[in-house]
């Protein structure tokens, strides 16, 4: 039996006059990778912004591992890790540095090489932000998600902008924090990552869940209605080509 974590009921959210979220409902289980789809405008960030308690809601409910958004946000927030955009990193300071400085204002301990060590950049301890590659930048921001040991991490697009080995070496890191018993929720806008990474996935557009399920489902489903790709598929596409020649090993050291 799955445990819901985190659980939205009728989530509403509109600004003035326009219906951003329309009344949506779903339940994210403990220990999943759950990912929320949909194009520009679909209102992922809303929803994401409003369970992290950053954004206030119109009307509906929400609950993470039982704590009411509306009466104990404190305790979500302390329970919960959200991805830092990566402009905000300080260039000028190094990662021990920045660390230091956002477990201040988590007003947690933390073991800073060990934080680094989880996302394989403890070499760079050192380093300035500004001298971090792309790939490594994101690792950062995914350590800076877990300074407050939380159950449930938000990944807002964590791979755009990266290369095809930096994406797999990120996938791998996000399947790890997962194994460690941490829920991860993630947008995304790479079908193939949510094909890979998600257990369930939630599609939404003009603020409306259209549909929930596993991506093996959803793939199923469609093909159980006729559905055929109009061109034949090959065995292999672009992207392994791309690795087969290049390999898989990391570049960004
Ligand atoms: P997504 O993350 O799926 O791209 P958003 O949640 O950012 O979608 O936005 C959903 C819709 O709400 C968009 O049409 C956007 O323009 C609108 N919107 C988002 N934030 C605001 C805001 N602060 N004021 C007015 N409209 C907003």
């Amino acid at each position: 039996m799955e445990k819901v974590i985190i659980s939205v009921k009728d989530l509403v959210k509109n600004y003035g006059n326009f219906e951003a979220v329309r009344s949506i409902s779903f339940d994210v289980f403990e220990g999943e990778i759950f990912g929320l789809l949909g194009p520009n405008g679909a209102g992922k960030s809303t929803t994401l912004e409003i369970i992290e308690t950053l954004r206030s809601k119109t009307s509906g409910s929400v609950s993470v591992d039982g704590f009411d958004l509306d009466k104990q946000p404190d305790e979500i927030k302390k329970i919960i890790g959200v991805q830092l955009q990566t402009s905000g990193f300080y260039p000028g300071l190094n990662l021990l540095e920045l660390i230091s400085m956002f477990s201040g204002l988590y007003n947690k301990k933390v073991d800073a090489i060990e934080l680094l060590k989880k996302v394989n950049l403890e070499d760079k301890a050192k380093n300035k932000s500004k001298e971090l590659s792309g790939g490594q930048k994101q690792r950062f921001s995914i350590a800076t998600t877990l300074i407050n040991n939380p159950k449930i991490i938000f990944l807002d697009e964590p791979t755009t902008g990266l290369d095809p080995q930096a994406r797999r070496n990120l996938w791998n890191l996000i399947r790890e924090i997962r194994n460690n018993g941490t829920t991860v929720i993630i947008t995304t806008h790479y079908m193939d990552e949510a094909e890979q990474l998600c257990d369930r996935i939630a599609i939404m557009d003009k603020g409306q869940i259209i549909q929930l399920a596993s991506p093996d489902k959803m793939i199923d489903d469609l093909v159980a209605t006729g559905f055929e790709r109009p061109k034949q598929v090959k065995a292999a596409n672009l992207e392994d080509v791309f690795i087969h020649l290049t390999g898989r090993e990391m570049r960004d050291e």
